[in-house]
C-alpha cells in the first residue's frame, strides 16, 4: 500500500465518522459515502444525448445529421459557448443540492464532481482552467462556503486543469433571481462580476470552464461569461451539476 493510499483511506474513515454513508437524495442507508441508493439512482433525470449544443439542454429528436439546436439557442443565443450538466433539476437532482447546499453536506461535492466529469468531457477536453461562479462576499460568509468553488475544485484536480476561482470576482451584491423575469434577471446582474485588474493577465487567450451548481436560466452565467471575455478570456462553456428545463427548450 502507498502511503497516500493509507492517507486515503484515513481520511475516507475520517469522514465516514463525520458523515455516516447514506444516500445523497433520501438520506436512506448507502455503502458508499455521497453516493445514491438504487431508487434515487434510478429517479435522477440523467441528461443524454441528443441535447442541444448550446444550452446542453435535452432535445425531443435525434435529427442523425449534425447538431439541432433548440429553439432558445436561435432566438436567445447565450454569452458562454456550449452548457453541458449532469441532471434536470427536480426530485432527486434538487434534494441533492440542498443537501449539498443548505445541510453542509460537503461529503456531496466529490460525488457530484465525479458525475459532472462524465457529463462535461468535451469541454473538459478544450478548458484552459475552471473557474468557480463567484459569490459575493457577506453572502459567503453567511454560507460559510461557496458551492461553486466546492464543485470547481475537484473538477479541476481530476481533469488536470489549473483551479482559478480568483480570475473572477463578484463585485456587487444582488438582489435573488427568484420570481424576475428574464429581462429583470439580466438587468439584476448588470455589472455584478468583474476580472480584477492584476489577474487580467493570466486570463488572457485562455479559454474558461465555468462551474456552478445549478443553471436556472443561465442569467447569471451569461453574466460572469461576458466579464470572463471582456476580461480576456476567448471562450467561456458551462459545467453545473443540474440544469432547470427552459419551457422554450
Ligand atoms: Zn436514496
Amino acid at each position: 500500500m502507498q502511503p497516500h493510499d493509507a492517507l486515503r483511506g484515513f481520511a475516507r474513515a475520517a469522514l465516514a465518522l463525520v458523515y455516516p454513508p447514506s444516500c445523497a437524495g433520501c438520506g436512506g442507508a448507502t455503502m458508499d459515502p455521497g453516493a445514491l441508493c438504487p431508487s434515487c439512482w434510478s429517479s435522477l433525470r440523467l441528461i443524454e444525448a441528443p441535447l442541444c449544443p448550446r444550452y446542453g439542454t435535452p432535445l425531443a429528436l435525434d435529427p442523425g445529421i449534425g447538431p439541432l439546436y433548440s429553439p432558445r439557442a436561435i432566438a436567445d443565443p447565450p454569452v458562454f459557448d456550449r452548457a453541458r450538466a449532469v441532471a434536470l433539476y427536480d426530485d432527486t437532482a434538487r434534494r441533492m443540492v440542498h443537501r449539498f447546499k443548505y445541510e453542509d453536506r460537503l461529503d456531496l461535492a466529490s460525488a457530484m464532481a465525479r458525475m459532472m466529469m462524465a457529463s462535461g468531457r468535451e469541454l473538459l477536453a478544450e478548458a484552459d482552467c475552471v473557474v468557480p461562479v463567484p459569490l459575493y462576499r457577506w453572502r459567503l460568509w453567511r454560507r460559510r462556503f461557496n458551492q461553486a468553488a466546492l464543485l470547481a475544485r475537484p473538477v479541476a484536480r481530476r481533469a488536470g486543469l489549473p483551479f482559478e476561482p480568483r480570475l473572477l470576482a463578484r463585485v456587487r451584491a444582488t438582489r435573488p433571481q427568484v420570481g424576475l423575469s428574464r429581462a429583470g434577471r439580466a438587468e439584476n446582474l448588470q455589472g455584478a462580476f468583474r476580472v480584477p485588474q492584476e489577474r487580467r493577465a493570466a486570463l488572457q487567450g485562455r479559454r474558461v470552464l465555468l462551474v456552478d451548481d445549478v443553471t436556472t436560466t443561465g442569467a447569471t452565467a451569461n453574466a460572469a461569461a461576458r466579464a470572463l471575455i471582456r476580461g480576456g478570456a476567448i471562450a467561456v462553456d458551462l459545467l453545473t451539476f443540474a440544469l432547470v428545463a427552459d419551457p422554450l427548450g
